[in-house]
């Protein structure tokens, strides 16, 4: 536990180092983030590395609790890594990464452990194998607050919490915050939480009929998100004026990227997962073929053969390779193109029908080729900036990538998603309508290639993602939780 709040108070303070520009922000007397006369607070978060979202979204909310209630202390308790818990719990993170990677089984394991009755046999087995040892646990913390930010954490935990309470005789509030986006597992929603955030209506919907949560103890928020994306969303405002693109030019500047280009983020989590190196070769290709001057940035997180692979690739040939295919892909794009798409927005429709039509004249090979070249990266820590820099991302479906996207104002294509709790994930961008779901690496090029010729598209998209996105959700959260923590410290002390 000491080595994760030692991880968390590191990335917050390289956060905080890496934006001074922030803490000016910080002190405008109209921002909501002005730290607030109340005192420090000590708070208990629930978490675990099941995926990078959950420790994303606790350390986002950890880095506003510190901003607007200085000297605030906080640890970060996987309740089931931390104590000597049974099994399943104890394989809980192992499980997650080998299952995660196979969508069956993923899917299998979702769909069953998604009903009242396992939650219920799940809720009775762990209490009685661990109850006893995640209240020690809590109790040794004795925390003024406690914070579930995953959906295993919001039934036993809140049972322990209330015995610790009785016992030092005082009120310990407990929250949710749903860390997933269009979709959420049954064990997300317990309605005895003092409060719950949610991020979007279909989850909202989900907690009430799954979990009987009622309207009063809802507060449609927004996913917590890194400060960083507040902070360019605010600097940023629409990047379809003048002065948003401006300020896209100088971020282009700062990450060595040519500014006169077009800008394309590709990216699969944290760990880069999903067919990156076919999407990049393909995109390589088409928009080389059809004359579009681009850099494509790819995100490889801690995937570093993937790195490697796309630093030692030659390009040439993956064109030459995609020429040599081109009349079949072309036949078969077209068709494609024309497909009948569920939820696809009807203003991306006609622009794939235009960009079809194109293609079947002849016309989508351009005299000139395009100027595009490819930057490898690593795991990145300044996503925002990145996404600023971008005009299009292309990503597959975690919650956490699509509500930064959103926040300032980034298109997506998506490309895939975990089966269950990902699913929903996808209709938020299909019915936000700023993108689309694709998981064919040609057609995904195709119409990204067609996205970036047609800037009225992108700008339409950028609004509506916009729309969606709430750059500041993390301290509008975190404020939320501090007074009315502060409140019942205020009745404590009577
Ligand atoms: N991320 C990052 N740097 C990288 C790759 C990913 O900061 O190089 C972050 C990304 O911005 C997001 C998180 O990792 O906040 C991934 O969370 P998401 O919910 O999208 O997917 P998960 O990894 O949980 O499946």
């Amino acid at each position: 536990m000491m080595a994760q709040r030692k991880q968390l108070e590191m990335e917050i303070e390289r956060s905080s180092e890496q934006h001074p520009q922030d803490e000016q922000n910080n002190n405008d007397d109209d921002m909501s983030t002005t730290p607030t006369k109340k005192g420090p607070l000590k708070i208990l978060f629930l978490s675990s590395d099941t995926g990078g979202g959950h420790r994303a979204s606790a350390e986002a909310l950890a880095n506003q609790f510190q901003r607007l209630y200085p000297g605030t202390t906080y640890d970060l308790l996987d309740i089931w890594s931390d104590i000597d818990s049974s099994w399943p719990y104890n394989s809980i993170k192992d499980a997650y990464k080998s299952m995660s990677a196979s969508p069956w089984k993923w899917r299998t394991l979702y769909h069953v452990s998604n009903t009242a009755v396992y939650a219920k046999f799940a809720d009775f087995h762990s209490y009685y194998m661990n109850e006893g040892m995640i209240r020690e646990k809590i109790e040794q913390y004795n925390p003024d607050v406690v914070v579930s930010v995953h959906p295993t954490m919001n039934y036993i935990p809140l049972f322990s919490i209330r015995k610790v309470a009785e016992k030092f005789d005082k009120e310990i509030p407990f929250f949710t915050v749903v860390t997933d986006f269009g979709s959420g597992h049954c064990t997300w929603f317990n309605k005895d939480v003092d409060r719950m955030y949610l991020a979007s209506e279909p989850i909202k919907a989900i907690a009430q009929k799954r979990g009987g949560v009622p309207d009063e103890k809802i507060v449609m928020s927004g996913l917590p998100i890194r400060y960083d994306f507040a902070a360019q969303a605010d600097a940023m405002g629409d990047r379809t004026t003048d002065e948003g693109k401006a300020h896209q030019q100088k971020i282009r500047e700062e990450l060595n990227i040519d500014p006169n280009k077009k800008i394309i983020l590709v990216m699969g989590g944290g760990e880069g997962v999903g067919s990156l190196s076919s999407i990049v070769n393909e995109l390589y290709a088409k928009l080389r073929t059809q004359g579009v001057d681009a850099t494509i940035c790819v995100v490889c997180g801690r995937n570093e053969q993937l790195k490697g692979d796309l630093e030692t690739r030659c390009w040439d040939t993956v064109v030459s390779q995609s020429l040599n295919s081109y009349a079949s892909l072309k036949s078969r794009v077209v068709t494609k193109l024309l497909s009948a798409h569920a939820s696809r927005s009807r203003r991306i429709q006609a622009a794939l029908d235009r960009a079809a039509a194109k293609a079947a004249k002849g016309r989508d090979v351009a005299e000139v080729p395009g100027n595009v070249d490819v930057i490898p990266l690593g795991f990145v820590k300044n996503m925002a900036e990145y996404m600023v820099a971008a005009d299009v991302l292309v990503s597959k479906a975690g919650p956490g990538t699509i509500a930064e996207a959103a926040a300032v104002g980034l298109p997506i294509m998506v490309t895939s998603h975990l089966p269950g709790q990902e699913a929903g994930n996808v209709d938020i961008v299909l019915d936000g309508g700023f993108g689309d779901y694709c998981e064919d690496p040609e057609t995904i090029a195709l119409e990204i290639a067609c996205w970036l010729q047609d800037s009225q598209l992108l700008d339409v998209m950028s609004k509506k993602a916009q729309a969606v996105g709430h750059p500041h959700a993390a301290e509008e959260i975190a404020q939320d939780i501090g007074d009315t923590t502060h409140d019942l410290m205020e009745k404590n002390k009577k």
